[in-house]
């Protein structure tokens, strides 16, 4: 029986002298970067531990074995599990333990169902990239980032909307910029060339564009509240600063490809650049959900806002 699982065990290169054995099912082989098709080269310092040319049923399958996507697939997988435990702990404890209103639960539950589908769609995207037909694998990709203008979406529905609380013109305004930016980058992706290598840099360009009208409302929130002395802009301009901090540092790693590229060959399974980017951006929605700020019902007619109470812990 120990002989049978020895035979069975496959032993992969983690590094230069690590190896790490896998139990790889039928079916399912890994490839190295020279022997994988066209469409799914895309990073050559990380040199093997690819799967590829698989169907349907044995995409899924590689759920469960190490190959160079593990990391990318389950850190997003377990990043949906965090937004939707997240989800019902809010409606459950802190939303009613705060008595918040009907509005307040609609705001929270779009901006966590937005964080939802992002994680989904990267999973779904890194789970496919390896199938053997590569419209499937496109398609997926093309999801993928549909599933990214969500997640941006989802931040500026709950910060335009608390920011803006008391100044219904302003919120409209915003709300209605970011929607009909994030549809004109949906129909972009119709484009036959959007998703191919060559406009690699026109879709980082879109992304932080979109990303980075943020701006805008953010400046025009701290004067609207009375400029950067103001404490309400004290504490909350540093959240929106870390928020970009984390969200620099991922497209930083995501287009550099640092640190594989010094380290070729030797970061395929653990610690490259799409891994980093993926745990930052579940940081990154993490740290803007407990950010998030909901409405005080007792403040009368004093626009006032507090933190969401999940800080407290934090600030204490
Ligand atoms: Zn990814």
């Amino acid at each position: 029986m120990h002989q049978k699982l020895l035979k069975s065990a496959h032993y992969i290169e983690l590094g230069s002298y690590q190896y790490w054995p896998v139990l790889v099912p039928r079916g399912i082989r890994l490839y190295t970067y020279e022997q994988i098709p066209v469409s799914l080269k895309d990073n050559p310092y990380i040199t093997d531990g690819y799967r590829a040319y698989l169907p349907s049923r044995l995409c899924i399958k590689s759920l469960f074995i190490l190959s160079n996507e593990t990391v990318n697939i389950w850190s997003h997988l377990l990043g949906f599990f965090l937004f939707f435990t997240l989800g019902i702990y809010d409606m459950t404890s802190v939303l009613p333990s705060a008595s918040a209103s009907r509005e307040d639960f609609v705001i929270c539950s779009i901006c966590l169902f937005c964080f939802q589908v992002c994680m989904l769609c990267s999973v779904g995207y890194h789970l496919f990239s390896c199938h053997r037909s590569e419209k499937t694998c496109r398609r997926w990709m093309a999801l993928d980032y549909a599933g990214i203008s969500i997640g941006i979406l989802g931040c500026y529905v709950s910060g335009v909307f608390y920011a803006f609380y008391c100044n219904n013109y302003w919120r409209q305004v915003y709300l209605i910029t970011v929607l009909a930016m994030i549809l004109a980058v949906f129909f972009a992706q119709i484009h036959p060339n959007y998703l191919t290598q060559q406009w690699q840099r026109l879709r980082s360009i879109i992304f932080c564009s979109v990303s980075g009208y943020g701006v805008i409302p953010t400046l025009h929130w701290v004067w609207l509240n009375g400029g950067i002395g103001a404490p309400i802009v004290q504490d909350f301009a540093p959240r929106v600063i870390v928020m970009y901090m984390i969200a620099l540092l991922a497209f930083l790693f995501y287009i550099s490809k640092v640190p594989e590229r010094y380290f070729p060959g030797q970061l395929n399974y653990l610690g490259s650049s799409h891994q980093i980017w993926h745990i930052l951006a579940v940081v990154m929605l993490y740290w803007w959900h407990q950010s998030t700020v909901i409405r005080n019902e007792d403040s009368g007619n004093v626009c006032h806002i507090f933190w969401h109470p999940a800080w407290t812990a934090y600030l204490i």
